[in-house]
């Protein structure tokens, strides 16, 4: 007695479940001028295309017109990454009067490690660094994915003086 009551429990759970599906299916049908469903990609990849506003890309970092970022090469990134995705190559320069300063060389990216998770950017003190919107991101040769993301001749960018 016990499987037969089962049995139609389950029956009548299946008919509430499909319900439930045909409803949603249902509503996009008639709201389908409101709800954007599918994306004509990649055919509206220039035009309609809608990236959402939280979605994160490639990591970049942000030059200005003078080839300046913000990269104080302090690491925190490198060590936030749980994939060893980053690496960052410093170098020395003696300034005029006298001190040693560390700048960024190099910074390494490996694109084919990240996870796109952001907590490199959110480690980051200097606002230096971002994840774009970027998604179209596949290579047949993985050497393409190791990327430097300072640009040749870039450095760090001038303090503002507080007027
Ligand atoms: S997004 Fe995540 S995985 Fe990618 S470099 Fe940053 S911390 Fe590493
Ligand atoms: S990107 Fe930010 S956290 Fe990473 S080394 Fe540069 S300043 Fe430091």
């Amino acid at each position: 007695m016990k499987s037969i009551i089962k049995y139609f429990r389950e029956l009548v759970m299946a008919f509430y479940s499909l319900a439930q599906g045909m409803k949603l299916t249902l509503y996009y049908f008639t709201h389908v001028r409101k709800v954007n469903i599918t994306e004509q990609y990649p055919e509206n990849r220039e035009t309609t295309i809608r990236i959402p506003e939280r979605f994160y890309g490639i990591l970049e970092m942000p030059h200005d017109e003078n080839n300046e970022h913000n990269c104080t090469a302090c690491t925190l990134c490198e060590l936030a990454c749980p994939n060893g995705t980053i690496t960052i190559d410093t170098a020395v320069e003696v300034t005029e009067d006298g001190k040693k300063k560390k700048y960024l060389d190099k910074y390494h990216y490996n694109l084919g490690t990240c996870t796109f998770c952001g907590q490199c950017v959110d480690a980051c003190p200097s606002d230096a660094i971002h994840m774009n919107k970027q998604f179209e991101l596949s290579e047949y040769d993985k050497n393409k994915l190791l990327l430097v993301l300072n640009k040749p001749g870039s450095k760090l960018k001038a303090k503002e003086k507080k007027s």
